[in-house]
C-alpha cells in the first residue's frame, strides 16, 4: 500500500510550481503519489492546468508543429482582435450602471491578448475633493486607480475559473493630466505578464474624444481562490 507523505495543504502550496515542471524530482513524487490517493488535489491540479492553459494561450502564440504555426500566424496577422467592451457610467443617485456595449476591432498581428477596457463618466463623487485625497473638484487619483483593476478584473473576466478572483497587490500610476466632472475616461487594462501567480498588466487612461492620455502605468494582481475569502 502506497503512503503519502505529504499533506493535501503542501500539495496546494506546490501545485502551481508543479505544474510548471519546477519542483525537485523528489517533491514530484510525493505530489504524484498524493494526487493518485486524493481526489480533491486532482481537482485542485485540474483547475491549475486549465488557468496555466488559458493565460498562456492568452499571452503567447502557441506552441504547434512549424507548418501549422506558420499557417497560423499568417491567418493572425489578417485577424481583428476583438477587445470586449463596457460602458460604466453614474447618474444622478450615484448608482453604477453596467452595459456590454459591443466590441471595439483592431487589426493585430499577435494572438489576442488578454485585455479590458472600460468607459466611465467622471461625477461629483469621484473628484479629489470627495474622496478627500486633494483639494481641487477635478477626479481624484484614488477613483482612477479603482478604474484601472476594474479594467483589470475585466481583462481576466473571461480568463479565471469562477473559483478564483484576483487582488491588488501593487500599483505604480502616473496621473498625468486632470478630468473634470462629466467628462469621459477610457480605461485599457492589457495582460503583459504572468508568473506562478503574479498576472502583470499595463494600464492607460485616456479622454476618449481628445486621444489625450490622462494616466498609464502598470498594476499587478495575484489569483486567489474565492473561498479563501469566505
Ligand atoms: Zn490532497
Amino acid at each position: 500500500m502506497t503512503v503519502s507523505v505529504i499533506t493535501c495543504r503542501e500539495v496546494v502550496e506546490h501545485l502551481s510550481a508543479y505544474v510548471d515542471g519546477e519542483v525537485s524530482p523528489a517533491l514530484g513524487e510525493m505530489i504524484l503519489v498524493h494526487l493518485g490517493t486524493c481526489p480533491g488535489c486532482r481537482a485542485r491540479l485540474t483547475l491549475e492546468q486549465s488557468v496555466k492553459a488559458v493565460v498562456a494561450r492568452a499571452c503567447t502564440i502557441p506552441a504547434a508543429p512549424s507548418r501549422l504555426r506558420e499557417r497560423v500566424q499568417a491567418a493572425l496577422e489578417q485577424t481583428r482582435v476583438g477587445y470586449s467592451y463596457t460602458q460604466v457610467t453614474r447618474n444622478r443617485e450615484g448608482t453604477t450602471v453596467i452595459q456590454v456595449s459591443g466590441f471595439t476591432e483592431v487589426t493585430g498581428s499577435r494572438s489576442e491578448p488578454a485585455a479590458g477596457r472600460l468607459r466611465f463618466t467622471v461625477g461629483e463623487t469621484d473628484t479629489a475633493v470627495a474622496l478627500g485625497s486633494g483639494e481641487v473638484a477635478v477626479l481624484g487619483t484614488p477613483r482612477l486607480i479603482a478604474w484601472c483593476e476594474q479594467a483589470c478584473l475585466a481583462a481576466l473576466a473571461e480568463h479565471l475559473p469562477a473559483a478564483e478572483t484576483t487582488v491588488g497587490v501593487h500599483v505604480d500610476l502616473e496621473h498625468l493630466a486632470p478630468s473634470r466632472p462629466g467628462s469621459t475616461v477610457e480605461v485599457t487594462a492589457v495582460l503583459v505578464g504572468t508568473g506562478r501567480r503574479r498576472l502583470t498588466f499595463d494600464c492607460e487612461a485616456i479622454e476618449p474624444d481628445t486621444a489625450v492620455v490622462l494616466a498609464r502605468g502598470r498594476l499587478t494582481r495575484v489569483r486567489v481562490l474565492r473561498a479563501a475569502f469566505g
